[in-house]
């Protein structure tokens, strides 16, 4: 099947063909762990997850390699870490560092799986590749590339005639944008750093050039050249990280003599009010919020594939509630005739389990998800020419199951609740309601946990909240309550 996909070094599409098909590789910039993802930063996760899919599906799951890393070196994450101590927190800075971007981490990969993401192949930490980023530096530094100033390494930009290329800059555009930081130590304002020196309170590493950190691009080359080698197929990331971060990735790595990345792709941001959601901005909320007013990541994951990848979107309500309604119905569909976990296994197991090639088609071309989700609703309402084998198998390719036992019908519907139950569910959101007012928020907590033992969804619209049984629903956990 052949895959187009939109390249901004070209700014068209172009027929993707990988360097070898055996293994098909892919890097994605991940995320700076100092906390919770918002859900902006889901967006590229979404996006590179389902074309790691498309890939896999047309080269072979054990044929793709996927790499995302953690930025575990940021001035962010001390600023955490140092709050902490300040505040009588145990251990050195580096305990505290590590601890911070440990439990960053955890969270990051538990939300993400909440969202359908398959775990990549490799997600490198940066911390754990600086001996590579110092070897790469040296060797800019032996190339001419990149020089030393007051314990910093720089790299030239203007010894990379093609520098801008990606981003459709040119040198003199970008400084008469101001976009640089004029430092002293540098030979041209443009130059951006390689390492710079850590003070006490700073993690820092040896190096030639004193004790120091790594500048964030590095990281990313360093790592990319480390796992996937001189060259390799897709480099993907945010529109924000076009530039600078993308263009010195390409500059320090294309200096160091290697090929690196084919293909690069770009996800436009999520919006609040027309402004890229950012934590610097305020305008955001998290992944873990939504996933806490009993949105199923399922639900989330379906809005981001509503919109194309390079069309800004923005999260509403209305979409929210759009993608709950196209799910339970294909869901209620398939049930309908007589779908279950166990028929699905059967499917797969007797060879029956094939994917609509139109759908997939639509989806190859620069990853038309609107596309494939239109194509649904044909599948689904047209099930007698097409039987329901490809509407299943592409809920599960994009994404959308991630346990066939939703088909199970043990979630009771709303009438067949006893009484008592719904006596008892509404006494624990009202006490629930009344902790979260007296500020009691260890006793909210305490009640939160209780209705999700019993798999109870509960969701806060504008103050008021409703509930509903969720898939795990088992209310015997309120017996005593009774
Ligand atoms: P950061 O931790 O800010 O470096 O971001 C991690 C990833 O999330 C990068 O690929 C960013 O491009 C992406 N990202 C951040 N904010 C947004 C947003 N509002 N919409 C889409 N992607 C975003
Ligand atoms: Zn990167």
């Amino acid at each position: 099947m052949a895959i187009k996909l939109y390249n901004t070094k070209v700014r068209k599409r172009v027929e993707f063909s990988p360097i070898d098909e055996n293994n098909v590789q892919m890097y994605v910039c991940g995320p700076t762990v100092y906390d919770r993802a918002h859900l902006g930063n889901a967006r590229p996760v979404i996006v590179f997850d389902t074309l790691f899919r498309l890939l896999r599906y047309t080269y072979g799951a054990d044929h793709v390699t996927y790499v995302r890393n953690f930025t575990d070196v940021d001035d962010k994450i001390n600023a955490t870490a140092l709050a902490r101590q300040q505040a009588g927190a145990a251990g050195t800075l580096e305990d505290l560092i590590a601890e911070r971007s440990e439990e960053t981490i955890g969270w990051y990969l538990e939300d993400m799986a909440a969202l359908g993401a398959l775990e990549p192949t490799a997600m490198p930490r940066a911390t754990q590749y600086i001996a590579q980023m110092i070897a790469m530096i040296e060797d800019l530094i032996a190339k001419g590339h990149a020089y030393v100033a007051e314990g910093h390494a720089l790299f030239r930009v203007r010894s990379f005639t093609e520098y801008g290329a990606l981003s459709g800059r040119s040198v003199d555009d970008m400084i008469a944008g101001a976009r640089v930081e004029v430092a002293p130590y540098k030979e041209d304002p443009m130059d951006f750093v390689l390492w710079k020196p850590s003070s006490d309170d700073q993690p820092g590493w040896d190096s030639p050039w004193g004790h120091g950190r790594p500048g964030w691009h590095i990281e990313c080359s360093a790592m990319a050249l480390d796992l996937l080698g001189d060259a390799f197929d897709i480099h993907g990331g945010g529109n924000d990280l076009t530039f600078p971060h993308h263009e010195n990735e390409v500059a320090q790595s294309t200096c160091a003599g290697h090929g690196f990345a084919n293909v690069w792709m770009h996800n436009e941001m999520l919006q609040v009010e027309g402004k890229k959601m950012s934590k610097s901005l305020g305008n955001f909320f998290t992944v873990r919020d939504l996933l806490e007013q009993g949105v199923a990541g399922e639900v989330i994951r379906l809005v981001f594939l509503m919109t194309h990848y390079r069309k800004p979107m923005d999260w509403t309500d209305a979409k929210r509630a759009e993608a709950q309604k196209m799910l339970t119905d294909w869901f209620d569909i398939l049930r309908k005739h007589g779908y279950s976990p166990k028929t699905v296994a059967q499917l797969k197991a007797s060879g029956d389990w094939a994917a609509d090639i139109e759908l997939m088609g639509v989806l190859g071309n620069d990853l038309n998800t609107p596309g494939a989700l239109a194509r649904m609703h044909v599948l689904a309402k047209a099930r007698t020419t097409f039987g329901l084998v490809p509407l299943a198998h592409a809920l599960e390719t994009l994404g959308l199951v991630s346990d066939w036992a939703v088909l199970d019908v043990s979630a009771s519907p709303r009438d067949e609740i006893p009484d008592w139950v719904t006596v008892v569910i509404e006494q624990l959101i009202a006490r629930r309601g009344a902790a979260r007012a007296s500020k009691d928020w260890g006793e909210a907590d305490r009640l939160r946990d209780l209705l999700s033992a019993a798999g109870v969804q509960v969701s806060d619209v504008a103050g008021t909240a409703s509930w509903s049984p969720g898939q795990d629903f088992d209310p015997s956990v309120l017996e005593e309550l009774k």
